[in-house]
């Protein structure tokens, strides 16, 4: 492998990257770097964030750079605010041991005077949105006719973000000679456009295969019904209790929603999307970056410029319209030679897009299922033993309190004080498991509207959909946990009511229904001794919720006779 020397960084600059870590160049940089230096007119370069590709260009920029000379000579392109920022921040990195050059980034949402002020005293290398720049342009505030080099950073990005008459508008107040670096995590068509248009032979260097998400990503796809979706979310956030990352919603409005739903329920969540003011979104990145924030929801286009190198997990809350936008979501992870996770929470009717994803970046997506809420616990509690175990212990600062704390708690046994520990931390988790229903996958080709027709209001459990084990019948029954039914109470209630013994076989207790099985052949005799029952003032339902082919029976039509008050009205308790 090639060190930077031999590369030809000069030492200014190498002093400056060993400084911030650099060891050796990544595979981009090994490309780019000596291009770029020997001055070869246009490159296009396929690589992602995380690739080190901001060093890839920025080092030879700014090596490149007559300091002497006060006018922009290299222009880079990027779609967004905080990418701009990032890439103005790392190149004033690299350039800390180069005397006298001057960056500046311009973007939008912020003084334009600052800006012209800041030109109009000069620059060396500007860094910008294309609307801000094209703002500057047209106020004749910046001249571009000394410019060399043109770095289109994220280009694919900034094609969907309909800047595509922008960079065709910049293009041309640039001078005809001079170096075109194109940079893009995917290379769909309208690139190639660009490519054809603007670039004369470039070198094309691929860093991965084409459209290839990172190597060291693993994706995951977990397929439950729209309602359980945010369920979902919080099982998979649970199950991982040291993860740390970005939850990628669609839209603006459901960004804000799960990030509120999350923080009410106790997570340590925010949110980041267009809506909010440039200051709160600059705060909630910085909270995220330094690790004072472990779930950052966001959407696509506020979390671009977030430069992140250890996030664990990158969640989809929902796959994004666009295939390249699962690329750019999932290189947000596995960054830096770390590995990550791409989880998927899908719908049934999204099942088509991953194999299309699969295909675009040559990876097979694994299938999960939820994972069930003692499993949940189990991770959690073994988590929490393990921090035991490896916590510092600041023994001069506990000192002087530990007799009294000794004193306090001599009377207990040592198992007694580890089950209180873990008790404190985890009797919510343990009873709001309890509590739960589980999440079902559905089933491909199953009829929702027949399941649905047995649900309570705000019940969000697809129990009806499951098989009766065999040679059992599945009935569904009106009353469920808010009744005060368990699974005790329901078979007692059962063979109270009806005559001769009933075995009963699994039961799956709702919030407001259940579910119970019986033997097929008592099925019919259990329905009818129901009917026209009443707990309560309640009106009891009971009906065969599926036979053995996984149909359901008997949509809508539920057994209690509805007909003119003329049911029976026996009373009856469980
Ligand atoms: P980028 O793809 O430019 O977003 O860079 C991803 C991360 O890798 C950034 O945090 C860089 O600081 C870091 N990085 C870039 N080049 C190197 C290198 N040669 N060695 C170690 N880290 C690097």
């Amino acid at each position: 492998m090639r060190t930077f020397e031999e590369l030809g960084v000069i030492p200014e600059i190498q002093k400056a990257i060993t400084e911030l870590g650099f060891e050796q160049p990544m595979p981009v940089q090994t490309e780019v770097i000596p291009q770029l230096l020997a001055n070869t007119r246009d490159i296009i370069a396929l690589a992602q964030t995380g690739t080190g590709k901001t060093a890839a260009f920025g080092i030879p920029i700014i090596q490149k750079i007559n300091v002497k000379q006060l006018s922009p000579q290299t222009l880079i392109l990027c779609p967004t605010r905080e990418l701009c920022l990032q890439i103005a921040g790392d190149l004033t990195d690299y350039s800390t041991y180069v005397q006298d050059i001057k960056i500046l980034p311009v973007y939008g949402g912020s003084s334009i005077d600052s800006q012209i002020r800041t030109l109009k005293r000069g620059v060396h290398i500007i860094v910008a949105t294309p609307g801000r720049l094209i703002d500057l342009i047209k106020r004749r505030t910046v001249s571009l006719s000394d410019v060399h080099t043109m770095v289109l950073d994220e280009a694919d990005e900034m094609l969907n973000m309909g800047f595509s008459e922008d960079i065709d508008e910049i293009l041309s107040h640039l001078p005809e000679e001079r170096s075109m670096l194109l940079f893009s995590a995917t290379m769909p068509k309208e690139i190639e456009k660009i490519t054809r248009k603007y670039m004369s032979d470039p070198v094309e260097i691929t860093i991965g295969r084409k459209n290839e998400g990172a190597l060291n990503v693993r994706h995951l796809f977990y397929m439950v019904h729209a309602k359980d979706k945010y369920l979902a979310l919080k099982r998979i956030v649970d199950y991982y209790p040291n993860i740390y990352g970005i939850v990628f919603c669609r839209t603006r409005k459901e960004t804000q929603e799960i990030a509120d739903k999350l923080m009410q329920d106790g997570y340590d969540a925010d949110s980041l999307h267009g809506d909010l003011s440039q200051a709160q979104r600059d705060l909630v990145m910085a909270k995220f970056r330094n690790h004072n924030l472990q779930l950052l929801i966001a959407t696509d286009v506020a979390a671009r410029g977030l430069d992140v190198d250890d996030v664990t997990h990158i969640i989809n809350f929902g796959l994004p319209d666009d295939q390249e936008s699962y690329t750019h979501r999932s290189g947000r992870t596995g960054r830096a030679g770390k590995t990550g996770t791409s989880i998927s929470i899908i719908h049934i009717k999204e099942k088509g897009k991953i194999a299309q994803i699969e295909k675009m970046i040559n990876k097979k997506f694994e299938k999960r299922e939820i994972p069930k809420g003692d499993v949940i616990c189990e991770k959690q509690l073994f988590n929490f033993v393990d921090k035991i175990e490896k916590v510092k212990v600041n023994e001069a600062e506990i000192e002087r309190l530990l007799p009294s704390i000794f004193r306090k708690l001599e009377w207990l046994e040592k198992e007694d004080i580890i089950k209180r520990i873990v008790s404190l931390e985890f009797n919510r988790l343990i009873e709001y498991y309890q509590q739960a229903e589980e999440i079902y996958e559905p089933q491909e080709g199953s009829s929702r509207r027949g399941r649905d027709d047995f649900r309570g209001k705000g019940d969000r459990q697809d129990g009806g959909a499951r098989r009766a084990e065999k040679g059992y019948a599945r009935l569904f029954i009106n009353i469920g946990k808010m009744d005060g039914v368990n699974p005790g109470t329901l078979m007692g209630f059962i063979n109270d009511n009806v005559p001769g013994k009933v075995p009963v076989g699994r039961i799956d207790l709702m919030k407001n229904f259940s579910f119970f099985e019986v033997p097929e052949e008592l099925a019919s005799k259990v329905v009818s001794t129901f009917k026209g029952m009443y707990v309560d003032e309640r009106k009891l339902m009971v009906q065969i919720a599926q036979d053995d082919s996984g149909q359901e029976r008997g949509k809508k039509k539920f057994y209690g006779n509805d007909s003119g008050g003329k049911s029976k009205k026996k009373k009856v308790r469980y």
